[in-house]
């Protein structure tokens, strides 16, 4: 059967690279491939390019040139933010509160950490997805080191009180990290007012290129370094800098942010038709995460009765790309821990769909989705046994 128009609708996965972004890219693979450290003129010509996107990516954060820094992704800052600030503040102590629903690449390397001698407590969310500023501080001791909340939530988009947060950790004198690898572009940022010390980010979440992030270290932080080698970025983050892709992350982020609130209006009314026609033809179906404390591009539901990853197959059947929560297809029967996180029974985690909206979407998207979708969840439930049982078995049904 031929293939149908693709319909990408995983942008909180990843995005596609930009033409404006990949045409400012493409002279620093060839003739301006020059070494960075070196010290002729395609050399220097590199070197000027970096700097250039340090104050352009400074300028969006509300920072200064030299508090950001370089790395390989969202990944790599969020490992280094925390494995970095833990070892170098050990003395002080060695407790980090983090919440539940973090991005694993935060939630791995606490686990790390854990390991290591130091003691983590995982912040419980609301069913909206929200962490509580009083759970907070109550989790606060005289050990607390660190605090890493996510700005916004990558499978059910909720945006969390950052400058809250970021206050209380302010007031303790507790470094503040915070995951905005899904924030940027979509939220504006200031991390002088929000009070954030430490701030991850990935160029591939909003049109820039794979393996391109920036951490924000501000100025006076205390941060081991995580990638040792030679004296790249201030001595502290080792490695011949990507160049291109740096480059292509300064170029993205200034598109991303140019018209934040045009974006929004545009991309949350796309996600809204979308909502709504689901809500109107598809029963035993309920939105996850905040209502409106969201993310403009994030649609998270969850249809009763039948499990993710046959829904994501059927989609794929009719060129429609998104994501789900639940894995059992994988072979694990848990789902995701945003869906235990936020309280879901098994029965209703395991049937969530996400579908996340960008760019290049348009209302006919929409509708054809609206068009295929209700068709594939009552094809499922044909096939589900919970359906005509109960429903209250839990487990999958694949
Ligand atoms: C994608 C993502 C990451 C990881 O970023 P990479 O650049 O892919 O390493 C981290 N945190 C969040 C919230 C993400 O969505």
């Amino acid at each position: 059967m031929e293939k149908k128009h693709t319909i990408y609708l995983d942008h909180a996965a990843t995005t596609p690279v930009k033409p404006a972004v990949m045409d400012v890219m493409r002279p620093y693979f060839t003739e301006h491939f020059g070494n960075p450290s070196s010290i002729y003129g395609i050399a220097r010509e590199s070197k000027k390019a970096i700097e250039a996107t340090r104050a352009q990516v400074a300028k969006v954060l509300g920072a200064a040139p030299d508090e950001i820094y370089f790395t390989s992704g969202g990944s790599e800052s969020d490992n280094w933010a925390i494995k970095g600030v833990a070892f170098a503040n050990r003395k002080k102590g060695n407790h980090i509160i983090t919440s539940a629903i973090e991005h694993h690449a935060v939630l791995h390397t606490c686990q790390y950490l854990e390991k290591e001698g130091f003691t983590v407590t995982y912040l419980p969310v609301d069913p909206s997805g929200l962490v509580d500023p009083q759970e907070l501080e109550k989790a606060v001791t005289d050990k607390t080191i660190l605090i890493s909340i996510m700005y916004a939530n990558n499978e059910i988009g909720t945006i969390e009180p950052i400058a809250e947060l970021g206050a209380i950790a302010r007031k303790h004198k507790i470094y503040f990290h915070t995951d905005a690898v899904q924030a940027i572009g979509n939220v504006p940022i200031d991390v002088k007012s929000q009070n954030i010390d430490l701030l991850s980010l990935s160029a591939h979440k909003f049109y820039g290129p794979k393996g391109c992030g920036a951490l924000y270290i501000r100025k006076g932080v205390k941060i081991d370094n995580l990638i040792h080698g030679g004296g790249q970025e201030n001595r502290r983050r080792a490695g011949t800098e990507n160049i291109a892709g740096i480059t292509g992350l300064g170029t993205a982020i200034e598109l991303a942010t140019a018209d934040i609130k045009g974006h929004n209006v545009r991309i949350a009314a796309l996600r809204d038709r979308l909502l709504k026609g689901i809500l109107e033809t598809i029963p035993y179906a309920r939105l996850n995460g905040h209502p409106l404390k969201r993310l403009p591009g994030n649609l998270n539901v969850s249809f009763e009765f039948i499990e993710g990853e046959s829904m994501l197959l059927w989609l794929d059947d009719e060129g429609i790309c998104g994501s789900t929560g639940s894995a059992c297809t994988s072979g694990s029967l848990e789902p995701s821990h945003v869906m235990l996180a936020i309280g879901l029974p098994p029965e209703v985690a395991h049937g969530s769909l996400r579908l996340t909206l960008g760019d290049a979407n348009t209302e006919q998207d929409v509708d054809r989705v609206l068009d295929v979708l209700p068709k594939v969840v009552a094809k499922l439930r044909e096939m589900s046994p919970l359906y005509h049982k109960t429903g209250k078995e839990g487990g999958c049904n694949v």
